[in-house]
């Protein structure tokens, strides 16, 4: 189950606490979840009928993570469920060890501190306990690299392995991001929002001590917890740009019961440097444009000049349509988080303007947003760019 500490005194109210409570106890006895969706490998479970359009999104979205999870880990052995979460109380679950925060945005909001809002999209429960929701992945959107993370929690728990709580986030942060090609999630691995993060944060050695030593059953603070998924993005990532693979039985042998502090802060320092950066940016020249596109997504997060050159680069050779306009949507999404010289600016727009004019999109929603987001670009427009922006976030969400 979520991980739960009612003593802290940090996080949220003690009445929002118990209100949750009362939730999980009629989660647990719950007999209204219906059967949305059933495949040999997982069933879906809600508490309403979702709409075909509902179901069909969750379908698109599970199953390819569902593919690329089993393909990196292993099978599954049983049947996953998920179940289709509309609670939206972010506070206590933010604190369940396995909760896949995002960075801002609306919805079940939780402020981090020194970090910013974070959001709650989904958890994975492991029961033990009557009292506790029953096991399984809690989603709250159809997302498939937020479904690929629980999917990596699911497997492991399946293993039965109690692992370090970074090396587990670290596994689910490289899994869960990527690329949807059509049934296909791209991995990419490279997670810009602890990128960032952990290049700004002092993290002192008592504290980067202790995150390592958090479990997963352990309960932590809010800000612990979510740095403890950082580093072990950073950590991991830094392995398996190591091996070039991602060999996790390894890991698990190497480190399933610690790591040495100065080896870790090794690793991760080497993630967060200049090169580690460029060397991964080569792949926005991969032969495949999925895995070109993988790597530009997001990018715009971190707020780089050394991103937006390569992203600059990159445009200026593309040929593949779609990956031009993933390209140019997370240029413009850069040049709204920083200031660009003008020398680039220049560049992105003289590529930008056409790429978005000359967009053709095969689903008709994104094609509008498109259209929309050229419009907003107009001189003298009012129009907000977030609606359209929104229609289109499989390019630049992460
Ligand atoms: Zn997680």
């Amino acid at each position: 189950m979520p991980i739960m500490d009612p003593m802290s005194t940090r996080g949220p109210t003690l009445g929002s606490f118990v209100a949750v409570l009362v939730a999980l106890a009629v989660f647990a006895s719950c007999a209204s979840w219906q059967t949305a969706a059933r495949t040999e490998q997982w069933t879906l479970y809600a508490e309403r009928a979702l709409t075909s359009e509902e179901t069909r999104q969750y379908v698109q979205s599970i199953e390819p993570a569902r593919a690329a999870v089993a393909d990196a880990l292993g099978p599954f052995e049983s049947r996953v469920s998920l179940y289709v979460w509309e609670d939206g109380d972010a506070g206590p679950v933010a604190r369940s060890s396995s909760a896949q925060l995002n960075e801002g945005g609306t919805g079940a909001v939780q402020e981090v501190p020194g970090i910013g809002p974070a959001r709650v999209r989904a958890f994975h429960a492991r029961t033990k306990t009557f009292f506790g929701p029953s096991s399984g992945i809690y989603l709250g959107a159809p997302e498939t690299g937020t479904a690929a993370h629980e999917l990596v929690h699911a497997r492991i728990a399946e293993e039965n392995l109690n692992l370090p709580l970074w090396l587990e986030e670290g596994l689910a942060n490289v899994l869960g991001d990527g690329y949807q090609e059509g049934e296909r999630w791209v991995v990419d691995g490279l997670s810009c929002w602890p990128l960032r993060e952990l290049t700004e944060a002092r993290i002192t050695d008592a504290e980067f001590v202790r995150l390592l030593a958090l479990s997963a059953e352990d309960s932590s603070d809010v800000r612990e917890n979510v740095l403890a998924h950082f580093v072990g993005w950073a950590i991991v990532f830094d392995l398996y740009r190591e091996s070039g693979k991602l060999d996790w039985r390894a890991w698990v042998e190497r480190y399933g019961r610690g790591i040495d502090p100065s080896e870790a802060r090794m690793r991760m320092q080497r993630t967060l440097t200049p090169a580690a950066l460029e060397s991964w940016l080569e792949r926005l020249k991969d032969a495949q444009p999925a895995v070109r596109v993988a790597t530009a997504k997001g990018l715009w997060k971190l707020r780089s000049l050394i991103a937006v050159e390569a992203l600059l680069d990159a445009i200026e050779r593309e040929k593949d349509p779609l990956a031009r306009v993933a390209f140019a949507i997370n240029l413009l999404a850069s040049a709204g988080e920083m200031r660009l010289p003008e020398n680039l600016q220049r560049r992105m727009w003289r590529q930008a303007w056409p790429t978005l004019r000359r967009a053709e999109l095969d689903d008709p929603r994104e094609q509008k947003a498109i259209e929309e987001l050229f419009a907003t670009f107009r001189w003298g427009s009012r129009s907000n760019p977030r609606a359209p922006l929104e229609a289109l976030r499989r390019f630049w969400a992460e």
